[in-house]
């Protein structure tokens, strides 16, 4: 929470130094209480607290007159008292708010040696000043203000405030004063005494000191408005920077104007030729109010208005704004009721967005209402001014001063906030990433792991598809299917291919002698006995059903087959089969076929021709082999 405020705490002693900067009398100077301005009306006091200054009256205003000092009547009556006590910044100033055109005159009484001078802003051009001892022959005048300006097109040292010293240790004695205002700009002037303590001993360290003050103010407002319209160039989409930045760039602009940093002569009245600050300070005044809208209007992403009408606004203010820059100071004077007006117009329409807004809830509604209120109600005084009814002070530059160094803070503050969440938000997905890449790296480990298993059980499944459970040589499912292959294979190569079939001899006698268990255990052995004879990866030793086993013999000739046959037959023959420690003759029968396939046959044929064979073995007694001829396969 105090995090969320601190640029308001900020923004609220800038403005409050701006606004009563003024107001702040740092001079041991006080008014003697119950002394009647007509009278002493001020005294500065010294160190051992004698009084310096003594004025004789108030100031007198001859309007329309701009009198020579012998014209001043020894009477005074028939003028207008235009005065004021008013402290400024470490100086008293005895101040003159005039109507401008006019002579003034104030007679002085000085009691002791001091450093006396005349407080002028510098827009009071055309200004002539005389100040002589009374009764003195010479009353040439002192110095002109305008010609200060006329002197240099750029004048570093035109000062905001003009300390013009009358001398630097004036005598004690009796003095007159008086102002010729050529120009219809309204000035407030005044005496002025280099206050006694601090660092603001002589006037012109006084007028520094004020300069450096000034421009301190102006360099916070025009960064912040650099600082606002960059960030809006530099890719931020939200159009609140770029209003929020040109309104502070103008309000800079406009207190640059003030102090009179413009090259001069661009006067188009030849009695006021600083109208350019003067046109620019009353134009910006104009452009200000919808600048505020549009800030107000393009922070908060619900548009309650049209984009259109927030531009057309302005437009209509740049519009109102164009007579000060270029009509003369007097012709435009009567169009400065336009600013109240189009003011108060601002005001209603920055009201009725901040009423949306509020409704609504949006967030950081509050804080721009909070940080308008100072800025509407300086507003309200400014309004007042114009009419009259207060004097002139400096809220309205304060306020502004206060709204954009708070928006601008806030607007910095958003920006930290909102990249402070994208970081979070993007360290969140990047970990989610991760996460999810090793949980994902694990399946697929678990699933690699899974599929070489499946792989494994698979050959396995299928090495048991084609496996005789009993004996481990191929089956006869196997069989069938093999011998399709080899059989086209030799057809295409033209090679002979040979099937042996064999058949245990008076086997059932065997197992109803010894037992299934002691028949199973000899059709093992009559298995293994041939799989160690046919070792080729081309010869298929399988089991064709009950006692009888199926060879196949690729690229091998009968006579070839025959002898291979011959060679198993003896082997089993001279086998001992063993039961019960007992052992057991067998023999066997084997029928061979073999051929070149060819395209008319089938290899059912050749496995009837090796039948034959066997069946021809089985009647010639058993124990033989027999190998059928070619002619026995066409012939089947
Ligand atoms: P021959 O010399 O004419 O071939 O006489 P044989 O007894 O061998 O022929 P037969 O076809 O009469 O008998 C075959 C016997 O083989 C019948 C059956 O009990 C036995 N037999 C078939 N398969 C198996 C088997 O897997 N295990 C055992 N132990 N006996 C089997
Ligand atoms: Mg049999
Ligand atoms: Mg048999």
């Amino acid at each position: 929470m105090v995090r969320d405020f601190w640029p308001l705490a900020v923004a609220v002693i800038i403005a409050l130094v701006a606004t009563l900067r003024p107001f702040i009398n740092i001079a041991p100077a006080k008014q003697e209480a119950g002394e009647h301005l007509d009278q002493v009306d001020l005294r500065h006091w010294d160190q051992s607290r004698q009084p310096l200054l003594k004025l004789s009256g108030q100031w007198r205003y001859f309007p329309d007159q701009l009198l020579e000092p012998e014209q001043i009547p020894l009477q005074l009556d028939g003028g207008h008292w235009v005065s004021a006590p008013h402290f400024f910044a470490g100086a008293q100033h005895y101040r003159a708010d005039s109507p401008a055109y006019g002579s003034y005159l104030l007679n002085v009484n000085l009691a002791k040696t001091t450093d006396l001078g005349l407080s002028l802003p510098s827009s009071c051009s055309s200004t002539k000043v005389y100040f002589y001892p009374r009764g003195s022959a010479d009353k040439q005048p002192l110095f002109e203000v305008g010609r200060v300006h006329a002197q240099a097109k750029y004048n570093r040292n035109s000062l905001a405030r003009h300390h013009r010293s009358f001398g630097p240790q004036l005598p004690p004695g009796e003095y007159q004063l008086l102002i010729q205002v050529a120009s219809h700009h309204s000035a407030t002037g005044g005496l002025c005494v280099a206050p006694i303590l601090g660092k603001f001993d002589t006037l012109q360290n006084l007028h520094s000191f004020q300069q450096l003050s000034h421009g301190l103010v102006i360099a916070i407002v025009f960064s912040f408005g650099l600082y606002a319209v960059g960030t809006y160039i530099s890719g931020s989409r939200n159009r609140s920077y770029l209003w929020l930045g040109a309104n502070a760039l103008l309000v800079a602009l406009a207190a640059w104007s003030t102090q009179n940093f413009w090259v001069t002569g661009f006067g188009l009245d030849e009695h006021s030729g600083n109208v350019l600050a003067y046109g620019l300070v009353h134009a910006l005044g104009t452009i200000c109010g919808p600048l505020i809208v549009g800030f107000v209007h393009h922070s908060f992403r619900v548009h309650f208005v049209s984009n259109r009408l927030i531009s057309a606004n302005l437009l209509l203010g740049i519009l109102l704004s164009l007579p000060f820059l270029f009509l003369t100071v007097a012709s435009s004077r009567p169009l400065i009721v336009i600013i109240p007006l189009f003011g108060a117009l601002q005001f209603i329409f920055a009201l009725y967005l901040l009423w949306q807004i509020n409704r609504r809830r949006l967030p950081y509604g509050r804080r721009i209402t909070l940080y308008l209120i100072p800025l509407f109600a300086a507003l309200f005084y400014q309004l007042a001014t114009y009419l009259g009814l207060v004097q002139a002070a400096n809220y309205l530059l304060a306020s502004v001063v206060f709204l954009t160094v708070a928006q601008g803070l806030t607007q910095s503050q958003k920006l930290a906030r909102a990249s402070q969440v994208a970081s979070r938000l993007s360290q969140g997905l990047s970990d989610a990433v991760l996460e999810r890449t090793s949980a994902l790296h694990l399946k697929n480990q678990e699933l690699l792991r899974t599929q070489k298993e499946l792989t494994r059980a698979n050959s396995e499944l299928q090495t048991l598809s084609i496996t005789d459970g009993l004996t481990q040589v191929y089956n006869r499912m196997h069989f069938d299917r093999q011998l399709l292959i080899e059989w086209q294979r030799a057809r295409r190569e033209s090679s002979s291919l040979c099937l042996m079939l064999l058949d245990v001899d008076h086997f059932k006698r065997l197992n109803d002698q010894y037992g299934h268990t002691s028949g199973d255990e000899a059709l093992r052995q009559v298995a293994k006995i041939l799989t160690d004879k046919f070792k080729r990866g081309v010869d298929f030793v399988c089991r064709y059903g009950g006692e009888e086993f199926v060879v196949i013999l690729s690229n091998t000739l009968p006579e070839q087959a025959t002898s291979l046959a011959e060679d198993v037959r003896t082997q089993v023959q001279t086998h001992r089969f063993m039961h019960s420690e007992q052992r057991l003759q067998l023999t066997v029968s084997i029928g061979i076929c073999g051929t070149v396939p060819k395209i008319e046959y089938q290899p059912q044929e050749l496995i009837n021709c090796a039948d034959q064979a066997l069946y021809q073995a089985k009647r010639n007694g058993r124990n033989q082999v027999v190998c059928a001829q070619q002619s026995q396969l066409v012939n089947t």
